[in-house]
């Protein structure tokens, strides 16, 4: 199994997925691991009713999109882990994951639903 690649890919992914949290939230600075939704005040117009509708709407799917991003990136590092400690290929557990489902996705489980 070629661990270079998918430690590379897997890097690539993290930077990309802190790279979109940085844009909807700001690091915790006392937690690094916990992001922390921030939300643009908006320049348009608006009756004081449609603002507040928008803002929560707005503060809703960026919540969603946040924890998306939170879970894909824990799942990420789970895997950047078991590179170093060199269990990488194996399942939390404890059976081997298969290759091309690691190809597909280097955060792959096996099909346990064990975590992910
Ligand atoms: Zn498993």
């Amino acid at each position: 199994m070629d661990i270079a690649k998918f430690k590379l890919k897997l890097k690539e992914e993290q930077q990309k997925l802190e790279e979109q949290l940085s844009q909807i939230g700001r690091r915790n600075p006392s937690n690094p691991d916990d992001w922390e939704p921030q939300f643009n005040e908006r320049n348009e117009q608006h009756s004081a009713q449609d603002e507040m509708a928008d803002k929560f709407e707005d503060m809703e799917q960026t919540l969603a999109l946040q924890d998306t991003y939170e879970k894909r990136l824990a799942a990420v590092r789970d895997a950047i882990g078991r590179i170093e400690n060199g269990t990488y290929g194996k399942c939390n557990c404890g059976k081997d994951i298969p290759e091309e489902r690691l190809e597909a996705d280097p955060a792959a489980s096996c099909m346990c639903g064990s975590h992910n």
